[in-house]
């Protein structure tokens, strides 16, 4: 069986302090020798040039492949273009293409829908970037039915994407069927989960009403009553067991890799990877840290 794949997702660092947590972060996920790390793009396009800084500065640093995340907030359809082709310029070979999310008051963007930005790019750098865009196996929150979703899911494949990312969700049931249903409809791309450590309560909660991710009811309860009570501890250890113990299902049942969503730290990703047995024989400096 083919090693599965691994990538980290990081966002762009806001000032110097949490530039230097970030750097750290990157460089001790770096030394896993993931396929590629991927770095954010704020909402409404609000972190643009950080985000072309900090791929940038991977790109130089590492041999490590990086895919900038790109979305349709944009000024105009100009500085996306002008976007994408600082990317090509700097010889980066793998985009993340979104719709983006849009906090109110900034562009509506220059497409209503992902499909017609991986449409575009394929259009005009033909087959310059590998194209990852990003699904949703509980349904994205805006989406009619499920049924919709997915077709529109398919659209973006048919449009040129050569794989997908998913949200992340705590139950591995809903990806084998999400899958199983994409195939029927004869998407064919490799679909990574996305995986989120589980190291605090409230920001989870809060960012999974947002997203649509369901905390289900028997994890939910447990975080709650750990956060009340100030038990960081158990927390983290009941967060890492059930976040790993998913891992594994989703490995085992056929998932193609997981894509980790680090939030810019490297404890909880590095831990998981090693008990996941997915940690390289390159890099015993980083996980000697974590033990
Ligand atoms: P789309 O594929 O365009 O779908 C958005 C909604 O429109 C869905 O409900 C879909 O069903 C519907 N839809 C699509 N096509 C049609 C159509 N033809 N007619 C009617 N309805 C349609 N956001 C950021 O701002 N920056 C990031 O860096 C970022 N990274 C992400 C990475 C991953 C892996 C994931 C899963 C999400 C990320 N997001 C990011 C969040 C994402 O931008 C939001 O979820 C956004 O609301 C939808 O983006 P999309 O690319 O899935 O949009």
């Amino acid at each position: 069986m083919p090693q599965p794949s691994v990538s980290f997702e990081f966002f762009p660092p806001r000032d110097e302090t949490q530039a230097e947590l970030f750097r750290a972060a990157r460089d001790e996920l770096l030394a896993l020798a993931p396929e590629y790390v991927s770095v954010t793009f704020g909402a409404g396009g609000s972190t643009r040039s950080r985000t072309v800084d900090t791929v940038l500065e991977i790109a130089r640093q590492s041999g490590v492949a990086v895919a900038p995340h790109i979305s349709c907030m944009s000024e105009d359809l100009d500085s996306l273009h002008q976007l994408v082709e600082t990317y090509a310029g700097a010889d980066i070979r793998r985009l993340v293409v979104l719709r983006g999310d849009r906090p109110s008051g900034r562009y509506a963007g220059v497409f209503r829908h992902a499909a017609d930005l991986v449409a575009d790019i394929r259009q005009r750098w033909g087959d310059r970037f590998h194209l990852e865009v990003a699904c949703y196996p509980e349904h994205h929150p805006e989406s009619d039915t499920p049924e919709s979703d997915l077709r529109h899911f398919r659209a973006k494949v048919a449009a040129g994407a050569d794989g997908a990312i998913t949200q992340y969700f705590f139950n591995a049931e809903c990806y084998f069927r999400f899958v199983e249903d994409a195939r029927a409809l004869g998407v064919d791309v490799p679909i990574v989960p996305g995986i989120m450590p589980i190291t605090n309560y409230q920001g989870l909660a809060r960012f999974s009403r947002i997203c649509g991710a369901e905390i289900p009811a028997w994890i939910d309860k447990r975080l709650q009553a750990w956060d009340a009570d100030g038990n960081r501890e158990a927390l983290r250890e009941f967060g890492h067991d059930v976040v790993c113990d998913l891992s594994r299902r989703l490995l085992e049942g056929g998932a193609p890799g997981l894509h980790f969503y680090t939030l810019n730290r490297s404890a909880p990703s590095l831990r998981l990877c090693r008990d996941l047995g997915l940690a390289s024989v390159q890099s015993p400096s980083a996980l000697t840290s974590i033990s």
